[in-house]
């Protein structure tokens, strides 16, 4: 089953081999013997002999040796993810994103360094910059992600990492990674990316030059709405200094949720596919509406940052937003519990539609939210988590939404 490690072979394939060792999911005179590997539920490894034990070499990947390291099962999940990532070395899980984006943080970074993080990034990172960093004497400066000047702007000789979401979170601006990483290098930064809206099927991280990557597997790679983890994953000198820190901060996974991340994983190129194609859909029907003022869905063309994700991304996914034409926060409201198809509630990549409202100017620092040139009136956003719904269905609704919007903001059809 090393045939997953072959890149010339398409994502479908790729996906259906990764992390399946024959010895992971078979027994030493079966191996292979079953399709997946079985769920691992081990706190106590044992050692045949004492020369056993004094023969285990210190600290190595995929051997038994206590619970904390994980057995086949968070192995099989962690080998999986490294074969999908072009350019890992490894990869370590944590029990969610937030704990990923912690994790690999606590590693990068020392008391008295700056973090250059992108102004869009995930509320977490924002909250983890203001609080656990603050606390430990790391500073956080938030740049631009539409202008490399900005990023340069905020550069100072502390500076140790820069960390980017691309598209952002809530309102998908593109940031040009290959110019970050370019900056960063020349730097001396580390890069890093939560890459958990493309996944590396979208986008290839490592490639582009970013140094670790990571992903709340809790969206795309469960993609069923019922269980939690993080990635991070990175060449072989990163890799080994996070596994080291998780393993510093007692980190692990549980193997029954690992065994779940690996059947959502194998159905993951399908599910993106389609709830893009979705989602674009949508995206296309409502920057044809007059209540809309702006798509915000760099799929979209036309759409602001579209050119840099024809550039350098190779997928998407079902999760953009939308801007209503004026209106107030209470129209806004009306229009998402007038959806029936929409449950409203902050995750995505599920299997089932979401919607949530998206207010994201108190918390943006680094230039003004709405954008200066739209006009100030277009500020009620709504982001749209769109599932395996039929997208005719989808429209339907939204349809049925936008004239209750109508009637709640005094907006004639
Ligand atoms: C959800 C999310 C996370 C956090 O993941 P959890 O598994 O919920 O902790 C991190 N980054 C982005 C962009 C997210 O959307």
């Amino acid at each position: 089953m090393d045939g997953n490690d072959d890149s010339t072979l398409g994502p479908g394939t790729r996906l259906t081999a990764a992390g399946r060792r024959a010895e992971w999911t078979g027994t030493p005179g079966h191996p292979g013997a079953v399709v997946n590997p079985p769920v691992w539920r081990a706190s106590t490894h044992l050692y045949p002999d004492m020369a056993a034990l004094r023969a285990h070499p210190a600290n190595a990947d995929g051997l038994f040796y206590y619970g904390r390291r994980g057995a086949p099962t968070q192995w099989a999940l962690a080998d999986a993810l490294t074969a999908l990532e072009p350019g890992a070395a490894g990869t370590v899980l944590y029990p969610s994103g937030v704990a990923a984006i912690a994790g690999v943080l606590l590693t990068v970074l020392r008391p008295g360094d700056v973090l250059l993080m992108t102004d869009n990034a995930y509320e977490p990172s924002r909250v983890m910059g203001r609080g656990l960093l603050h606390d430990l004497g790391i500073e956080t400066r938030w740049f631009d992600p539409t202008d490399p000047a900005s990023l340069t702007a905020a550069l100072c000789p502390r500076a140790r990492a820069v960390l980017i979401e691309t598209p952002g979170s809530l309102t998908f601006e593109m940031t040009d990674v290959p110019r970050v990483v370019e900056v960063a290098r020349a730097h001396g930064l580390v890069s890093v990316i939560d890459n958990t809206w493309a996944s590396p099927l979208g986008f290839a991280a490592l490639p582009h030059g970013v140094d670790i990557t990571i992903m709340s597997l809790t969206k795309h790679v469960g993609g069923h709405s019922d269980v939690m983890m993080g990635s991070a994953s990175a060449g072989a000198d990163w890799y080994r200094k996070l596994r080291l820190r998780a393993q510093g901060l007692g980190i692990v996974v549980s193997p029954d949720d690992a065994a779940l991340m690996l059947r959502g994983l194998r159905t993951m190129d399908l599910r993106l596919q389609r709830t893009m194609a979705s989602a674009l859909g949508l995206a296309q029907w409502l920057a044809r509406r007059p209540e809309v003022a702006h798509v915000l869905c760099p799929m979209l063309p036309g759409a602001p940052g579209h050119d840099l994700w024809v550039r350098d991304f190779t997928g998407g996914c079902g999760l953009f937003s939308f801007v209503l034409k004026g209106g107030s926060s209470a129209a806004r409201d009306a229009l998402i519990d007038a959806l029936a198809l929409f449950g409203i509630g902050y995750s995505w990549g599920g299997f089932e539609s979401l919607a949530t409202p998206v207010d994201p100017a108190p918390i943006r620092t680094a230039g003004a939210w709405p954008p200066a040139h739209w006009d100030a009136a277009d500020r009620f956003g709504v982001r749209l988590a769109v599932g395996l719904e039929d997208a005719a269905d989808l429209i339907a609704d939204l349809d049925r939404a936008l004239a209750v919007w109508r009637n709640a903001s005094g907006t004639a059809a």
